[in-house]
């Protein structure tokens, strides 16, 4: 039986998850007892968040050089995996785990241990540590909710599946900020002209993976993990309208889809509110608005990652771990402005065919692998600015 008010930890809290899940948490005070906030270096704004929502713990991975004298009721952990420390004495019932990258690995693998339902944002934990972090989610008896709005979709939809064997799992993807740019136009986009995604409002990163549409080849990824899905069976469409966020399709050809309108706080709120569904707060959908709906299939020629995710995925073993390191390193070092746009997916190439496959069988051999795909895109991009 859920408890009527969950302790929740919500960790990458001033981020664009967070902050819309700390959105929801307001809207329901009698709900969500917010008892852990973490973040990378934003201080100020998760000292903010401190006063307003006050949580036993609160962590930092950069140290502030000061602690305002009101934010010091709580315990304060900083430093290297200081979100995951203070995860596990925060007594948190679930953990929203929303940091962006690899980094988020060691959350969700504490998160299994100390809390008994796990919100998945971070997909590039399951992307790099899948098989690890489902077999500890077995042996743990917890639940895995997923956040990410396609996989919310097809859990949502596998729930009328009423013990029928699954056909196929389709993937609806908006295409990105570049989708009907030409090849040309891609190679050279700026950092602004990725950033400005036609239906979604994201960290910088992910907005980055769907130009590329590597974020739809890690989703493809995180679908295989979460639901058991051969990469044969896992399809991609391109919706531009983003309104089908995902479907399922049976085996007597019938397809459930799930829909709503493109807003995070859709999903986000279905993993926190699970089984009930708690309204966030927006508009409903208009179908008569929406008009028409349309579908395509992915262009390969202009959009190289999404045919990567499959092959790393397919490969297995350290594959899908360099795909993911290669890609963060690259993604970094296009919003810092060091390279081109078009020198991500050529990274993510080469880092696939340059890195050795090696087996992984534990959390630090997934780390020791993206040490290696990043100094491999480094090296790799250091001759090309
Ligand atoms: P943002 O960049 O907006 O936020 C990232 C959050 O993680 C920030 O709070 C940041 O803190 C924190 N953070 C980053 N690195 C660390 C670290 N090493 N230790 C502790 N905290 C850290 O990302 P998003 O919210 O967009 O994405 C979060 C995750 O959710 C990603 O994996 C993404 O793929 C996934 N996701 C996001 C969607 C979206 O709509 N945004 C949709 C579906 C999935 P600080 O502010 O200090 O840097
Ligand atoms: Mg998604």
């Amino acid at each position: 039986m859920i408890a009527l008010q969950r302790k929740i930890a919500i960790l990458g809290a001033t981020g664009s998850i967070g902050t819309q899940a700390l959105d929801i948490a307001r809207r329901y005070p009698e709900r969500f007892e917010v008892v852990c906030l973490t973040a990378h270096s934003s201080a100020d704004k998760l000292f903010e968040l401190v006063r307003e929502f006050r949580p036993r713990v609160a962590a930092l991975e950069t140290e502030p050089a000061w602690i305002p004298e009101d934010v010091r009721f709580c315990e304060w952990v900083f430093g290297r995996d200081s979100s995951a420390r203070a995860l596990e004495f925060s007594g948190a019932d679930d953990a929203l785990c929303a940091v962006v990258g690899i980094a988020g690995l060691r959350n969700v693998w504490t998160a299994l241990a100390c809390c008994e339902r796990v919100l998945l944002a971070n997909k590039e934990a399951l992307v790099t540590g899948g098989e690890l972090v489902m077999a500890r989610a077995r042996e743990m008896r917890r639940t895995l909710l997923p956040v990410d709005s396609e996989h919310s979709a097809i859990f949502q939809c596998l729930r009328a599946r009423e013990g029928n064997p699954v056909r196929r799992l389709v993937l609806t993807a908006s295409g990105g900020a570049l989708r009907d740019r030409t090849a040309k136009e891609i190679e050279n986009a700026s950092v602004e002209d990725v950033l400005r995604h036609p239906t979604w409002r994201m960290g910088a990163k992910i907005t980055v993976d769907c130009a590329t549409m590597l974020n739809k080849g890690l989703e493809v990824i995180e679908a295989h993990h979460l639901f058991g899905m051969d990469a044969e069976n896992i399809r991609v469409v391109v919706h531009p309208e983003s309104v089908v966020h995902s479907m399922v399709e049976f085996q007597d050809g019938a397809i459930l889809a799930q829909l709503g309108r493109a807003d995070m706080r859709g999903p986000i709120g279905y993993a926190m509110g699970f089984p009930e569904r708690l309204p966030y707060g927006g508009e409903p959908l208009s179908l008569t608005e929406v008009g028409s709906l349309t579908f395509r299939a992915p262009d390969d020629a202009r959009f190289p990652c999404l045919s990567m995710a499959y092959e790393a995925l397919r490969a297995g073993a350290n594959a899908p771990v360099v795909f993911n390191g290669a890609n963060e390193a690259a993604v970094g070092e296009f919003l810092g402005g060091r390279v081109r746009f078009g020198e991500i997916a050529r990274c993510v190439r080469a880092a696939l065919d340059g890195v050795a496959r090696r087996e992984i069988r534990s959390l630090d051999d997934v780390f020791a692998c993206d040490l290696e795909a990043r100094a491999f895109a480094r090296k790799f991009l250091g001759g090309r600015k």
